[in-house]
């Protein structure tokens, strides 16, 4: 596989870089082996472009095209970390596939990946390269994910990775009973915060993570 080639060939992007950003991960608080055993899997230097290679394994956001970034890894192991506290979910519906680090993570995790983007030239090189990886467990939307994706719901997970100014309602329709959604949230400009939902029955607990910084999530902006 190509992807094996380059990772062989590149000292920065070799299996050594990526085991070394797990330790750090470890110290910096990620504990859930889960997790930790899939970002030493997932080759995120694939996910960049090839000029920023040597940079993927920093724990630092990179930008991918479009105005958009990848996020860095320790959000990435936190988001996930706490979408699997609860036990892992059978099915999850990430809202911005970006460059499709996250969704390769959650693709090694969980049995069924469902991931909306709103640019199609994101959606269709995310695609391009989960599956390269072999990943064949995720189905691919280009839509407003902030109306999430009814025709699979509801989810046991959901996960955004876009900063919405607040929760969307659909996405607390479409999480099942005794789901989990983490979100950040806070208006343009504002500071963020990755919120931690769960449904209890009719009631929806919240928990503050952490602050963030994400890109927006763009409502009623249509596809592009
Ligand atoms: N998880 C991604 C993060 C990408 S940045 C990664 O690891 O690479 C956030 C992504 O959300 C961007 O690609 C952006 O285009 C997308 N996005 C923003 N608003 C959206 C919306 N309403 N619906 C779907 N995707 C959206």
């Amino acid at each position: 596989m190509l992807g094996e080639r380059v990772i062989r060939g590149i000292g920065m992007t070799s299996q050594g870089a990526r085991d070394r950003m797990v330790d750090r991960l470890r110290e910096l608080g990620i504990r859930d082996e889960r997790v930790l055993s899939a970002l030493r899997w997932v080759p995120r230097h694939l996910f960049v472009d090839e000029a920023l290679a040597s940079r993927a394994y920093a724990n630092t956001s990179l930008p991918i095209g479009q105005g958009q970034t990848i996020s860095q890894p320790l959000t990435v192991a936190r988001m996930t970390e706490a979408l699997l506290a609860g036990g892992v979910p059978e099915r999850v519906l990430e809202v911005g596939t970006g460059s499709g680090y996250q969704t390769a993570v959650l693709a090694r995790l969980v049995p069924k990946v469902y991931t909306v983007e709103r640019i199609r030239t994101l959606s269709m090189r995310a695609r391009n390269v989960v599956r390269g990886l072999g990943l064949h467990n995720v189905r691919y939307h280009l839509s407003d994910g902030s109306w999430g994706w009814a025709q699979y719901a509801p989810y046991e997970a959901i996960l955004v990775t876009a900063a919405a100014e607040r929760v969307p309602p659909p996405l607390l329709e479409q999480l099942a009973e005794g789901g989990t959604l983490v979100i950040p949230v806070g208006g343009h400009g504002q500071p963020q915060q990755l919120l931690c939902i769960r449904r209890e029955g009719v009631r929806f607990g919240c928990r503050r993570l952490q602050p963030v910084h994400f890109v927006p999530l763009v409502h009623d902006g249509g596809v592009s």
